[in-house]
């Protein structure tokens, strides 16, 4: 059920293009939970979904387009676009929601500049894992319906298996979007294009606004707010995005772009995954700060319909961004609390939560099993431990509720099974080596129920080994 309401923005925010069919489609991974929740006849793509997830049959009632952006990428602002994914449409489930369902891989656009268009198979497997575990963990985020491998080679470092995903998300509206209509509009003497696009953000993400004679300072901080619980949950789960350029930024406050991510192990606040940020500007504690830096781009790009005034729209901005550092540290904390079973506020939270963390940091423990099993290290870890859990203990004898009611609260926040790197890495090498794909799946499955505890997730829930760490992801573009 399409209905593009894309097409109805003014012809420069896209390019109609449709995918490019690949040789040998064949669907190694499709989520049937997500594909009932849309509406879709599951059984029949189940059994035939290739070729419209491979991108050689379209839909009926698609009107494919590839959506025109730019981006700060490291801090630099490039023109950009869609340059390896169409968008099919916007899928209508039956319960009203409109969604984005897009494909990743699917061929050359006009925005490909030097790129082939086409997408690995261990980076497609690798945002389909972790898009879907994270939506199980309740975090916003855009999901995966299925992967196709096109049977068609990819040139990289080396020759590896291409591969298409299909991904859903709420939209593909960027804070780059937002540069692309202001530079773009600027260039060629559209400043209107930055106002159409507000407003079709607001429309769709943001209608509770519409009306309001001050919708585009509320629209940038209701904006910030969601980047701000956002990027909270990821620091209380332990992500690291690794690649928060101002195009993977989505104005509805969904992760967005699980290129060179990671969920840490050993815990470590300064830790860098990715192959491609050399400097650390994405390391796991700056990404609140990244945050902000990149909602201070939106806050540029609005600067023009804020105020006619100049000074009073940088004001006006500047404004609207204050709330930001408060209401991250208050998702953050609230989140912390719950990580540590408390139901109760007291000052000192924060300072508990803080020497906990450090502890992990000089001992190198593991992050999320630390949380999950802070009760039973007391017997086995160091003095130092013994003595935070002590005091751990003491706040919780300072709150009402039951050892029961703690033990409820801190396994419904604190995950058993996350998608580790090191099991991301075999489930990806068995499907490029062998094809093999039942160790996904396999993967997959345990991930469906992050919270719980089942024997036979056990391997998804241990820690790696030393040796069996990994220490570093690539995008794999
Ligand atoms: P990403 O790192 O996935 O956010 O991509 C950044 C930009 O590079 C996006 O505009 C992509 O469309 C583009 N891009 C990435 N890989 C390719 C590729 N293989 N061919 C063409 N464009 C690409
Ligand atoms: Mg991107």
């Amino acid at each position: 059920r399409f209905d593009t309401t894309y097409l109805k923005l003014p012809p420069d925010f896209y390019v109609r293009q449709a995918p490019v069919p690949v040789k040998g489609p064949r669907l190694i991974a499709f989520n049937r939970a997500l594909a009932g929740e849309l509406g879709l006849d599951v059984a029949a793509l189940e059994a035939d979904g290739g070729k419209v997830f491979g991108g050689n049959e379209l839909p009926a009632g698609s009107e494919p387009l590839a959506q025109a952006y730019a981006g700060h990428q490291f801090g630099h602002l490039t023109m950009l676009g869609d340059g390896r994914a169409v968008l099919l449409g916007e899928h209508v489930t039956p319960d009203g929601q409109r969604l984005d369902v897009q494909l990743k891989g699917s061929g050359q656009t006009p925005f490909s500049r030097s790129g082939d268009g086409r997408a690995a198979l261990g980076p497609m497997i690798r945002e389909y894992v972790l898009s879907e575990a994270m939506h199980a963990l309740g975090v916003p985020t855009t999901r995966s319906l299925a992967v196709v491998a096109t049977g068609e080679p990819v040139f990289r470092d080396r020759v590896i298996p291409g591969a298409v995903l299909t991904r859903t998300a709420q939209s593909h509206l960027r804070v780059g979007t937002f540069e692309f209509a202001l530079y773009y509009g600027h260039a060629n003497q559209k400043p209107e294009l930055l106002k159409e696009l507000a407003d079709y953000a607001i429309a769709r993400h943001y209608p509770e606004l519409k009306d309001r004679p001050t919708k585009y300072g509320d629209f940038l901080e209701a904006v910030a707010d969601r980047q701000a619980a956002l990027v909270a949950r990821w620091m209380n789960l332990g992500f690291i995005h690794g690649v928060m350029n101002t195009d993977n930024v989505s104005v509805a406050g969904e992760t967005i772009d699980y290129g060179p991510c990671a969920f840490m192990d050993e815990f470590s606040a300064g830790k860098v995954f990715s192959s491609i940020d050399r400097n650390g500007r994405y390391a796991f504690q700056n990404q609140p700060q990244i945050a902000q830096w990149n909602l201070t781009r939106l806050a540029e790009c609005l600067l023009g319909i804020l105020d006619a005034d100049p000074t009073a729209a940088t004001e006006e901005a500047k404004r609207r961004l204050t709330p930001f550092s408060t209401s991250f540290k208050t998702y953050w904390l609230e989140g912390l609390r719950r990580k540590l079973g408390l139901f109760t506020e007291e000052d000192g939270d924060e300072a508990l939560g803080g020497a906990l963390l450090a502890w992990m940091q000089n001992t190198q423990a593991d992050f999320t099993h630390t949380f999950r099993h802070l009760n039973e290290l007391a017997g086995t870890a160091d003095a130092a431990f013994s003595n935070w859990h002590q005091q751990w203990q003491a706040r919780l004898s300072r709150q009402p509720q039951s050892a029961e009611e703690v033990r409820q609260r801190m396994n419904a926040a604190n995950p058993a099974v996350i998608p580790r790197n090191h099991r991301v890495e075999e489930v990806i090498r068995a499907a490029e080596d062998n094809e093999d794909y039942a160790p996904m799946h396999a993967l997959v499955a345990a991930l469906a129920h992050p919270f719980e505890d089942r024997p036979e997730y056990r391997q998804y829930q241990t820690p790696p080994k030393v040796e069996e760490r990994v220490a570093a992801t690539f995008c794999g573009t």
